[in-house]
């Protein structure tokens, strides 16, 4: 079988609702017509039963034994069954009388069934000559003697009415759908039309238009939910376009800044005739870009796998004091260097099941920023304690601290408080945001508190483990993979 789907969805609702609405009329037409046949019809019972009390009334034997019936106020020349259709007959069926109206026609010699005594009964049959009618009989005593009385009347109106009714229900049905039909498509079509005008903003939506916004004509119906829905999804894959933009545009400034500084030192250094020291000097001034360089390619790295989640935490249950010590190890050199006092102190129990080099690497950015921004012979001390059920590592230095229109943003990628400066001590602003990315994802939180005469404390708090160290607490472990 051949299935016709309309195309358009105002086109189906058109037709769903043309149909539904198609049946529920036919059954109001089949039920009030129905309904209107039987009151009707028992209309009709109802003056055959007046008519046979009437006829009750006048029935009498008369003293040659024949039936008689008496009208009292009969007018000249009328028949006292007054135009009746009407037979009496015995109970076993011998006539006794018949109404003229009725001529040669009968309404049946043999008893109806029901028709025994006391029974009444009402039928509906066909004279003869094919004329609907509707026949009530009861049994009746005249006098000691039993005779079933049984009356018509014709149900020709009745069908008259009756096809009269359905006649202009029928009319009235095509022309109800039709009606119905075009409102139903005219409604459909307005109410549509808005996803209309949204497809079309839609189609002119891509990846240099991601600003545009579907048109949101009511913003509580389901079409304003949906286009609000999508208007919303249209400002996160904006918001994430703009950050691949932005991450692609400062990654490319940031390498372009040593792989120049190369080729200058090269170019310069290659302008004029030197010695093996001159060489060195000016390699080694080269391999020293080419270390930033790694690093910062190192960087973005593990920026650009945190952000697709591709890190898979390799987690081990271990004293957080331990990795501080690993941490400050790394950059003691640079402390030293500047004449810093970098001390590390604290708690030995507090455990956590975490990445250790990554973590590792988290509190080495925040200690070598801290020497960093922190003078010479500054001091640095780095505290490891537990409150509650976080480990904690805080790190406060002795330097310029930062301004509290920066506090916000620093731990966002490539942002510097000082640009020049911190670039000039090797930074691209991605160490915090690595900071903040790895401790997240290891359920902890970064903080930063900066004093008002400079000096900063960045906090760093972890779920802490069980000393058996078998796991973290669930909530805890974002785990990436
Ligand atoms: P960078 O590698 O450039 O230092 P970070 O992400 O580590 O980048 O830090 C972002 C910015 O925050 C730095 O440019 C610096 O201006 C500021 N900053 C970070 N740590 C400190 C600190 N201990 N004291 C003062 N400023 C800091």
């Amino acid at each position: 079988m051949i299935r016709v789907r309309p195309q358009h969805v105002r086109t189906r609702l058109t037709v769903w609702y043309v149909s539904v609405l198609g049946g529920i009329l036919a059954l109001y037409v089949a039920a009030s017509s129905i309904f209107l046949f039987l009151s009707l019809r028992r209309e009709l019972d109802h003056s055959l039963v007046e008519d046979i009390e009437t006829v009750e009334g006048l029935l009498k034997f008369g003293p040659d034994g024949n039936l008689i019936l008496s009208a009292a106020h009969t007018d000249p020349g009328e028949e006292p069954d007054q135009g009746r259709l009407m037979e009496i007959v015995t109970p076993e069926g011998r006539l006794l009388y018949h109404s003229r109206l009725l001529g040669a026609r009968t309404l049946g010699t043999a008893p109806f069934p029901g028709e025994g005594k006391d029974g009444y009964s009402e039928r509906s049959s066909k004279l003869p000559d094919g004329a609907p009618i509707r026949i009530a009989s009861r049994f009746h005593m005249v006098g000691t003697r039993p005779v079933v009385i049984r009356l018509a009347r014709s149900e020709q109106p009745l069908w008259g009415e009756f096809r009269n009714l359905v006649t202009v229900l029928l009319l009235g049905f095509p022309i109800a759908l039709a009606v119905a039909g075009l409102g139903g498509y005219a409604l459909a079509r307005r109410v549509l039309s808005p996803l209309q005008t949204m497809a079309r903003r839609a189609e002119r939506i891509n990846a240099e238009r991601l600003s545009e916004r579907l048109p949101i004509e009511n913003p509580k119906d389901e079409l304003g939910h949906l286009a609000r829905v999508f208007n919303d999804a249209l400002a996160r894959l904006e918001q994430s376009f703009e950050q691949l933009r932005r991450f692609t545009a400062d990654a490319s400034h940031e390498l372009r800044t040593p792989l120049t500084a190369i080729r200058t030192v090269g170019e310069v250094g290659l302008q004029k005739e030197g010695d093996t020291w001159h060489y060195r000097d000016i390699i080694g001034s080269m391999l020293e870009e080419a270390g930033r360089l790694t690093r910062l390619v190192d960087s973005l790295l593990t920026i650009s796998r945190a952000e697709t989640g591709h890190v898979q935490l390799n987690r081990t249950s271990f004293a957080l004091l331990d990795a501080v010590r690993e941490a400050s190890g790394l950059v003691e050199v640079l402390a030293e260097e500047k004449g810093q006092n970098l001390t590390v102190e604290g708690d030995t129990g507090a455990m956590v099941y975490a990445d250790r080099v990554l973590l590792r690497q988290a509190i080495v950015n925040v200690i070598d920023n801290a020497v960093k921004y922190s003078p010479q012979g500054g001091a640095i001390s780095v505290r490891v304690g537990r409150h509650a059920n976080q480990a904690i590592v805080e790190v406060e230095d002795s330097g310029p601290g930062i301004a509290p229109e920066h506090r916000a943003h620093i731990f966002e990628r490539f942002y510097r408080v000082d640009g020049g400066r911190s670039r000039e001590s090797g930074g691209a602003g991605l160490g915090l945001a690595i900071v903040k990315w790895s401790v997240e994802a290891h359920g902890g939180q970064v903080s930063l508190i900066c004093g008002d005469n400079g000096g900063c404390t960045f906090g760093i708090r972890l779920p802490i483990s069980a000393v058996t160290g078998v796991s973290a607490p669930v909530a805890a472990s974002k785990e990436r993979g």
